[in-house]
């Protein structure tokens, strides 16, 4: 079963004598030499329906003119040219395979012609509009969105923390963060307080450090009184100090450092 993707929602008002005409030909019958108006085209082939203002079907040539009663965009153009895409591969309604030849916006200030495309921009368009209405099915398929992590974005993504795709390929890039040298995103294990400024650790997920690695991580601010031992921290932006006279990797919390239990 072929899955269509639909443009344009219809708001032309016609006439009675031309609505009757395309109602008969709405669907899958050949289109005959003729006017009709919101004529519904499809192309299985593509994938994509479309729904044409005015259809002018002619022996030589065919014309598609569309009704626009906003400014004039760009958009429309496009719209005019993935009709006519549509058109040349709609197989049961187009079997001889007529092109638009004529492609035309009427605007309240005017009608715009549009220039149709080469044999190989239709190709290409047409293309493009099969790979998107692919990529739209995917992404209605797809149960959760999916996210992407990259060594350089995500470093500086303001919800990393909460981000646990981030925290999974951490270790991965161990390297690839220019901050690594100096300031490091890391989790920890929270194993309790060590004085009043002190918070100490084990690593669990880091790109610098290694797993069960022990941290001294010093502190500019109380953590919450509900912390208890075993609890996740994450620490975004911790420097690492070159002080390891605890047996400890020191890192501190500056004024940019942002410290979560989770
Ligand atoms: S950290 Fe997560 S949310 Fe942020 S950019 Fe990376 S993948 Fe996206």
């Amino acid at each position: 079963m072929v899955n269509f993707s639909v443009i344009k929602v219809v708001n032309f008002s016609m006439d009675k004598h031309t609505r009757s005409r395309s109602d008969d030909y709405r669907g899958t019958r050949q289109f005959q030499t003729g006017t009709y108006s919101e004529a519904c085209i499809e192309s299985g082939v593509m994938g994509w329906k479309g729904i044409v203002d005015l259809l002018l079907v002619r022996s030589e040539g065919c014309e598609i003119i569309d009704f626009k009663s906003g400014e004039h965009s760009p958009d429309h153009e496009l719209q005019l040219r993935a009709y006519a895409a549509i058109w040349l591969r709609a197989e049961s309604q187009n079997a001889e395979q007529r092109r638009a030849t004529t492609l035309k916006l009427v605007y309240p200030d005017g009608p715009v012609e549009v220039q149709t495309l080469s044999s190989d921009e239709d190709a290409e368009l047409a293309s493009q509009l099969v790979s998107r209405a692919e990529a739209a099915r995917q992404a209605i398929v797809d149960p959760l969105p999916r996210a992407t992590t990259s060594a350089s974005e995500c470093p500086r993504c303001q919800v990393r923390h909460l981000c646990e795709e981030y925290w999974q390929v951490l270790q991965e890039w161990r390297g690839a963060d220019d901050r690594a040298a100096r300031f490091v995103d890391l989790e920890l294990a929270y194993e309790g307080m060590d004085g009043a400024s002190f918070a100490r650790g084990r690593v669990l997920r880091s790109s610098v450090l290694a797993s069960d690695a022990p941290v001294l991580l010093r502190l500019t601010e109380p953590i919450p009184s509900w912390a208890s031992p075993e609890q996740t921290m994450r620490v975004l932006g911790g420097r690492i100090l070159d002080d390891t006279s605890s047996g400890r990797f020191v890192i501190s919390a500056g004024e940019l450092t942002e410290v979560y239990f989770v």
